[in-house]
């Protein structure tokens, strides 16, 4: 019976931040649901899209205050859709990127709930771009990987960082920021070079966004001293090598078109 009255929820990426960076298809979500569940994270702006009879529910979680407990948010979805609504469950980013889309699909395939996983730009690849660093590069890196900076050991799956530090050459830190100085102990203990590039990505591709790179060594100096906060995205390899060297020739080419005129 459920099974044929049960609205569909859309588990939506909202994208980094930029609301012109959701997909197309994401949109078309927003405009057409019933009830609409977001984060924090989630760009609120999106949300003047949707219909002007739309449900909205704040799910908003701060670092170590949930507002709406995971189990209740499952809860929530479950119960919408059984109403015959059509929900979107609007997160920062991408929601199979550390944004909990996995348990969320859990729950409703166990209710027999129809639903769709819509993706969004991750924020490593959106602050990426913004900061005018390639996560890949021919020449300094073949690799990159997405890491949670928050698990410590003991957790379930904890992060290898011994493997991380060789195997892997640009790493994408999420989460990271209360957790920078143990970060940088992990990888110099495990032999990433003290000279490696890192960059600091607050906000990213927001109106908002600072950027601010420096060496591992010394990183959690610079962090402290420029206040780094929530949210933002740590990136460490050679390619943050690029974003100076764009720098660097952007400035040439204004001096050199400066010194045409004069
Ligand atoms: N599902 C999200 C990630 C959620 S975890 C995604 O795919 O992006 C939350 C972490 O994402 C933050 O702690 C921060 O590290 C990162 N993050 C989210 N938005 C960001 C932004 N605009 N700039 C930099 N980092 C961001």
């Amino acid at each position: 019976m459920m099974k044929q009255s049960a609205g569909t929820v859309y588990i939506v990426g909202a994208g980094p931040g930029d609301p012109e960076l959701i997909t197309v298809k994401a949109m078309r979500r927003i405009q057409s649901a019933d009830v609409i569940l977001y984060d924090r994270l989630a760009t609120t702006e999106l949300l003047d899209y949707a219909s002007k009879k739309v449900e909205l529910i704040y799910c908003g979680k701060a670092p170590n205050a949930h507002a709406i407990p995971q189990d209740q948010i499952n809860q929530l979805l479950v119960k919408y859709a059984s109403q015959g609504k059509n929900v979107v469950r609007l997160k920062g980013g991408d929601p199979f990127v550390f944004g909990r889309g996995g348990e969320e699909t859990l729950e409703l395939a166990k209710h027999g709930i129809p639903y769709e996983v819509i993706p969004g730009i991750t924020s490593a690849i959106g602050a990426a771009a913004a900061a005018n660093i390639p996560l890949t590069h021919r020449e300094h890196a073949s690799s990159f990987a997405c890491v949670t900076g928050t698990r410590c050991h003991g957790d379930k799956a904890p992060v290898r960082w011994d493997l991380l530090a060789h195997s892997v050459d640009t790493l994408a830190i999420y989460m990271g920021v209360s957790q920078l100085g143990s970060i940088r102990e992990e990888l110099l203990k495990h032999g990433k070079a003290a000279s490696t590039p890192v960059a600091l990505i607050e906000r990213g591709t927001t109106s908002k966004q600072r950027t601010f790179t420096g060496t591992l060594e010394h990183i959690h100096h610079l962090a402290a001293s420029v206040q780094l906060s929530n949210p933002a995205l740590i990136i460490i390899g050679e390619v943050v090598k690029v974003r100076e060297q764009l720098l660097m020739a952007e400035q040439q080419a204004e001096q050199q078109a400066e010194q045409m005129i004069g």
